[in-house]
């Protein structure tokens, strides 16, 4: 769960056509298949991702990226128990509606309190924003990680939170409005507000 980099190439269908990286750390600490990476490729990249919102997001963003001819960078945190992380993800448009995905990891420090060892679950009461890592409990909203230490549950149902569905909508339509030619997306991810 060490991962500095991990980059793919997405075929036109959003099949895995080249892995560079560390994959099989990554999409382990991603709440993936746990697939090992000789077995991923030309498997679709939605095989490997958790949570049907993510799925969706991911969808989107990669389809401005190809509409637009042009990046979009965003920045989420892909947490271990002991480490808070931040990685930026880079979609980068190629030839012949291919796509580079890279995710570079940017930041690691440890959490004041561990949190304890989670996994993914479709039927859990918990969702985890697979974006900002902020967590829903059912009557308590959602509460960013660091800020629930040992409450943090151990199943979880990947979601995306309002927050960061907000900064999704507004890089991929700024993407496509195309303000500025060229210019990567940058947003900042959280749960926000209510
Ligand atoms: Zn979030």
């Amino acid at each position: 769960m060490k991962f500095q980099q991990v980059y793919y190439v997405l075929d036109p269908q959003d099949r895995i056509l080249w892995i560079g990286g560390e994959w099989d750390e990554f999409a382990l600490a991603n709440g993936g298949s746990g697939a090992g990476s000789n077995r991923v490729l030309a498997t679709p990249l939605a095989r490997h991702v958790a949570g049907e919102t993510t799925r969706a997001a991911l969808v989107r963003m990669i389809g401005a990226v190809r509409d637009a001819a042009a990046p979009l960078r965003i920045d989420y945190r892909c947490d271990s128990p002991k480490l808070l992380r931040r990685v930026q993800l880079t979609i980068q448009p190629m030839k012949e509606d291919r796509v580079l995905m890279v995710h570079d990891l940017r930041d690691a420090r440890a959490f004041e309190e561990a949190l304890p060892p989670w996994h993914a679950e479709a039927s859990a009461a918990a969702r985890k924003c697979s974006f900002c890592g902020a967590v829903h409990l059912p009557g308590r909203g959602w509460t960013f990680a660091e800020d629930l230490g040992a409450a943090h549950p151990t199943a979880v149902d990947y979601a995306v939170c309002p927050g960061c569905a907000a900064q999704i909508e507004e890089a991929v339509a700024s993407l496509r409005q195309r303000r500025a030619p060229g210019t990567p997306m940058t947003g900042g991810f959280g749960p926000g507000a209510a």
